[in-house]
């Protein structure tokens, strides 16, 4: 683990970004000092660990035959789940989220004017969000 040498008391937090001394060498900042530091152009953050994080696979259904197979492989964040979720007329997003949440890796159901929502949440790596065209 790098830790932080810009600041002597320091020695024992890790690093969070650097930034190339006039010498070349690099000097390492905490997240503290780098929130502090004069120049932020000249900081570079070193790249974060990452964790596994719960992502929602979210379906529309209108008995017609699915042409869009993106939802049914790209996860959404809870955020964006609940977003389009209502955007697209649900009535109970919070209950199906809810369920979802409680019972991971099987689909959860609520139905509105002849269109059923789906969701389902899964463990994902880091949710990218994909930006998708929607026909309202
Ligand atoms: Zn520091």
């Amino acid at each position: 683990m790098e830790t932080c040498t810009y600041d002597l008391d320091h020695s024992a937090v890790a690093a969070t970004h650097y930034y190339r001394a006039y010498e070349g060498d690099r000097v390492n900042l905490c997240l503290d000092c780098a929130n502090r530091f004069g120049y932020p152009q000249y900081l570079v953050e070193y790249p974060r660990p990452w964790r596994p994080e719960f992502g929602y696979l979210v379906t529309v259904l209108n008995g017609e035959p699915s042409g869009d197979e993106l939802p049914e492989i790209y996860p959404m964040d809870g955020n964006a789940a609940e977003f389009w979720l209502d955007l697209l007329g649900c009535k109970e997003v919070d209950y199906l989220l809810a369920d979802a949440a409680w019972e991971p890796y099987r689909p959860h159901y609520s139905e509105h004017g002849g269109v059923t929502y789906e969701a389902q949440r899964v463990t994902c790596l880091p949710v990218v969000q994909v930006t998708r065209s929607v026909i309202v």
